[in-house]
């Protein structure tokens, strides 16, 4: 057994958030210090500043996505964003209808405010997916009904990293005529994103996902064909278009256009460089260990995820044995709730399995020597937990454990 060297730190968990690529902090710096004005301030030069440095990013985050930049709302994040799209929409189409429609993996920051609005009146159906993690399309179609009056589906799953087909979903819900909304937040920067060509009325994204700052994300809001609106969630100075008021972020915001830059240019070369990363770890792991089942879709999964179960070992435990390691586990302890994830759930993957699931995220400054490195401590570190486990001997041995009649005591 090797011993993990000592205070060594590597971070795979890209999925929940990234540093702030260097090149994207020398592009906000001047914004916090000498070019610190309001952008809504229209009477001197420091205001003036600071909205071209908004419009200017405005400007290339909605090209980014093949939006016009009247079609970009500034908000905090992605949270945000999801709230505003969802209760937005539904506050001001409730005389039209009071039915929407999403999925069972989708972030909470979609299923939470889609619950408020169940409280409030409204029918919400949750469609579940396969155990790929995948939409049945022929099941949406059939859920859309005369008073539905959005759909929220996200472009690909944090946990797992399934992908889903958004330019479809976009024709099934525009032959509805049904607004379609997805939150983005895994995808911008990472997968090719066009808001025309999907058919998507409303997208959310941040900037901490794609290697920008915290607290920044934005809302795309169709104006043509059709034109969305939206109740907002915040009144005040009537920023953004009336739809978020609130003193811009203008670092945030900047950065935020840096980080988006910096990642479409790199976009394909990035992309194969992390798969094969991802697929060394995953064929590490699978070769040097029995019971080990990758979760999600093999095929439409983001080059970035690796979501594995490791039957017989805990996943809080495993994450204790792999201290200086950063990754996330479906477990129950590691989130705020108890239950173990419902992502996994919803792919019907069981609660034992659901507990032993560890998510590995790579990213930009992940090297070859570092998955090299997880590996074998996560190879190393589920044997040992394995050696522990009387379940896994009895496997071992050819005892059926489904056929176990457990004391009930
Ligand atoms: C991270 C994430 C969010 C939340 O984004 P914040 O900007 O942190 O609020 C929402 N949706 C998805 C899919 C995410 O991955």
């Amino acid at each position: 057994m090797t011993e993990p060297t000592e205070n060594r730190r590597v971070y795979m968990d890209h999925q929940a958030t990234t540093p702030v690529d260097p090149r994207v902090l020398d592009a906000m710096l001047p914004y916090f210090t000498e070019k610190f004005g309001n952008a809504a301030s229209r009477s001197h030069a420091w205001g003036w500043e600071a909205e071209k440095a908004v419009d200017d990013a405005r400007q290339r985050l909605a090209a980014a996505i093949g939006a016009k930049p009247r079609e970009i709302v500034f908000t905090s994040g992605s949270t945000e964003s999801d709230n505003l799209a969802i209760l937005g929409v539904a506050r001001m189409y409730r005389e039209r209808g009071r039915h929407l429609v999403t999925c069972a993996t989708e972030h909470k920051a979609v299923l939470d405010p889609m619950k408020s609005l169940e409280r409030d009146g409204f029918e919400v159906t949750v469609l579940g997916v396969d155990r790929r993690g995948r939409l049945d399309l022929d099941e949406l179609r059939a859920a859309l009904r005369d008073d539905t009056i959005l759909v929220s589906v996200m472009h690909a799953n944090n946990e797992i990293g399934t992908i889903h087909p958004i330019a479809e979903i976009g024709r099934i819900c525009k032959e509805k005529g049904v607004l379609f909304h997805t939150d983005a937040t895994q995808t911008l920067g990472k997968e090719p994103i066009d808001v025309e060509e999907m058919g998507v009325d409303l997208l959310s994204a941040n900037a901490h996902k794609v290697y920008g700052p915290k607290g920044v994300g934005l809302l795309y809001r169709r104006r043509r064909r059709p034109r969305v609106r939206l109740e907002p969630l915040q009144y005040g100075g009537g920023h953004e278009f009336g739809l978020r008021s609130g003193t811009l972020d203008v670092p945030g915001i900047v950065g935020f256009a840096a980080a988006v830059d910096l990642a479409l240019a790199e976009r394909e070369t990035e992309r194969a460089r992390i798969a094969a990363l991802r697929d060394r770890l995953q064929e590490r792991l699978t070769s040097a260990l029995t019971h080990v089942h990758v979760n999600g879709d093999p095929e439409a999964r983001l080059a970035c995820n690796l979501n594995v179960s490791f039957e017989f070992v805990e996943g809080e435990s495993l994450l204790m044995g792999l201290e200086g390691i950063a990754v996330s586990s479906g477990s129950a302890c590691t989130s705020a709730s108890l239950e173990p994830s419902y992502v996994l759930h919803a792919l019907g993957v069981g609660d034992a399995l659901a507990h032993s699931s560890i998510r590995f995220s790579l990213g930009r400054w992940n090297t070859e020597e570092e998955v090299d490195y997880v590996a074998e401590r996560t190879i190393e570190a589920v044997q040992r937990l394995r050696e522990l486990s009387p379940l896994y001997e009895m496997a071992m041995e050819g005892i059926d454990l489904e056929s176990i009649q457990w004391d009930a005591h």
